[in-house]
């Protein structure tokens, strides 16, 4: 049997057509921009992935920093959540690996982030959080959402970054539901589940 390969690197991307609509967008209302994730959530179902994306918005003007969808399957990689692609390619579009040192950035969520994302939010420097689908919404389609403390919202407000949801609920589920309905892969971990 061959070794198996021992990378030196990963690369992670999303669709350039994404990251061309998203760049020129502005979005300065939690609405608007749950509009916009949402739908980036669902051509992301399209492309065969997962029913979640993210952004990364100046809260001052509304332009958009970074576009993020779900690019587990595609990478190999349980890390490649939206909220975490959106967060990565916001720090390098910016070149700080906290964006609070730039500004005030909001991420909008088209669900309610899981315990990896939750972990993610205080180390990216972003000021707030929008999402639209809940927990529950998530799990009742048979995704994970991990081990998170119940006042995950009230942990982030204390540690200075705003909470707003669920915003765009009906919309943000119907992507979800869709997902299940064309019989979409449930990648989750496994292991303690
Ligand atoms: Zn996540």
């Amino acid at each position: 049997m061959t070794a198996p390969e021992f990378p030196d690197q990963i690369q992670l991307t999303i669709h350039p057509d994404l990251a061309a609509k998203a760049r020129h967008l502005t979005a300065d209302t939690p609405e608007t921009r749950m509009q916009a994730v949402t739908a980036w959530a669902d051509w992301n179902v399209t492309q065969g992935e997962g029913p979640f994306a993210a952004g990364i918005f100046d809260l001052t003007d509304g332009t958009c920093i970074s576009a993020g969808v779900n690019r587990v399957v595609s990478s190999t990689c349980s890390l490649a959540h939206a909220e975490v692609m959106a967060i990565m390619l916001a720090q390098q579009s910016l070149k700080c690996f906290s964006l609070a040192e730039k500004g005030r950035y909001v991420l909008t969520t088209s669900a309610e982030p899981c315990a990896m994302c939750f972990g993610a939010i205080p180390w990216s420097g972003v000021c707030q959080v929008e999402y639209g689908a809940t927990r529950a919404d998530v799990e009742a389609i048979g995704f994970d959402e991990g081990p998170k403390s119940k006042t995950w919202e009230a942990d982030l407000v204390e540690r200075g970054i705003q909470v707003l949801g669920p915003l765009g609920r009906t919309k943000a589920v119907a992507v979800l539901q869709a997902y299940a309905r064309k019989g979409g892969l449930l990648y989750n971990g496994g292991a303690g589940t």
